[in-house]
């Protein structure tokens, strides 16, 4: 853990009445990895400004060789945005480049594979992220953080479980962005337990059967109490040999909804076998659960039910608190613009110097982007689609309403 680089990242939200940011200092010395599931998503889509003053960063990071990669891909983009910035804006951008210059290129540490800056030197925000999954580059200056990738990785790479067991041992992962947690190993030495005494062997067997029964018990109290309360996509049950399925009889009902799969395992499997097994039956999880999201979207829409298709409809709904989930095409993509003021945002028209219903500054924007931050807001679930042709005809947006 011991990381020699001690810095103080400050971090500032500047709030819906814009004004006074409200400045927050935090030490962040040791930068192990995060979980994506634990970057605090809803905070950063509560962060905006009137200006483009925050800069977003995502790099992969897994070998050294990305390092001149990211190098000359980080300079090409600084090139770009300050040939399109005005010489007030250019001077902040600056200043931001500044600051992130030398942690976007810090080594990585073991299991790192990517990294998220979110950096505006104007409103003295910075957060660095350390991740175990690979981002595609991405850097983008803008009026807020920039979320999709982060929120795409996050519906891809929830946390979920692995029971990893044979009949005398039992140890329990939890998988978050590929780095494998231990939350628990509970064993029997049914050997020597029961060796001595000079039993006949079918008592002895009876007692090894006893046995294993109550260490499957036991294993079943200590997998229910370490899933409870933790947001997890379910769990994997791995192992040699029979005792996975006698261990599935005895889960209660509940637990048993939750299983993502059985693998046939060695119990000496790495941990690398673990999160690849794991991340297959995870990302299979993740398509069924999209596809049926864009399932019920499309039967809604069909019987006239409760749901929006397109950008002008979903926009509405999120603005008027009534959408329950927004579903995104992943490659979803919609150029518009925003009045960093109102908020009023605008899909496809041209973006004019100031907003017409204000007179507030705009800027180009994302419109899928600018959904995303609503749904957030709004507390709306969001779900990406990785194809539907239902969805690919209306912009590749949509939602199933609350009312
Ligand atoms: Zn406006």
């Amino acid at each position: 853990m011991a990381f020699e680089l001690q810095q103080t990242l400050f971090t500032s939200r500047a709030h819906l009445d814009g004004m006074e940011p409200e400045e927050e200092f935090r030490k962040v010395g040791d930068l192990s990895l995060t979980p994506v599931t634990e970057i605090d998503i809803k905070e950063l889509a509560e962060i905006y400004d009137e200006r483009d003053v925050y800069l977003s960063v995502y790099l992969p990071t897994a070998s050294g060789e990305e390092e001149s990669l990211n190098r000359s891909f980080v300079r090409s983009r600084e090139k770009a945005i300050e040939e399109v910035l005005s010489r007030e804006l250019i001077e902040s951008f600056k200043e931001t480049m500044a600051i992130v210059e030398d942690l976007l290129f810090w080594k990585s540490i073991p299991g790192e594979r990517g990294r998220i800056v979110f950096a505006s030197a104007l409103t003295s925000l910075l957060h660095v992220y350390r991740i175990g999954i690979e981002p595609d580059r991405t850097m983008v200056l803008n009026s807020s953080p920039f979320l999709l990738p982060l929120a795409k990785l996050r519906d891809d790479y929830m946390d979920y479980g692995v029971l990893l067991l044979d009949s005398r041992e039992a140890r329990l992962f939890c998988i978050r962005s590929d780095v494998p947690e231990e939350m628990g190993h509970l064993s029997i030495d049914l050997m020597n337990k029961h060796k001595k005494g000079g039993w006949s062997q079918m008592r002895f067997n009876r007692l090894r059967r006893g046995a294993i029964k109550s260490f499957l018990s036991e294993v079943v109290d200590d997998l229910q109490e370490s899933c409870a309360g933790q947001e997890m996509r379910g769990i994997v049950i791995a192992g040699p040999g029979e005792v996975k399925s006698q261990l599935l009889e005895m889960l209660p009902d509940e637990m048993e909804k939750r299983v993502l799969g059985v693998v046939d395992l060695s119990i000496d499997a790495s941990q690398k076998d673990l999160i690849e097994i794991g991340d297959e039956l995870a990302l299979e999880d993740e398509r069924t659960r999209s596809t049926e999201r864009a399932e019920e979207l499309r039967s809604e829409i069909l019987r006239g039910g409760l749901a929006v298709l397109g950008v002008e409809a979903t926009k509405a709904a999120l603005a008027e608190g009534r959408a329950n989930v927004l579903i995104l095409l992943k490659d979803a993509s919609v150029p518009g613009w925003i009045c960093e003021r109102c908020q009023v945002i605008e899909a496809r028209k041209r973006q004019p110097e100031t907003c017409p219903t204000c007179g507030g500054p705009t800027s180009a924007v994302d419109v899928v982007e600018e959904l995303y931050e609503l749904a957030e807001r709004t507390g709306a679930e969001v779900e990406f689609v990785e194809e539907d042709a239902c969805l690919a005809s209306s912009e590749g947006v949509g939602a199933l309403l609350r009312y």
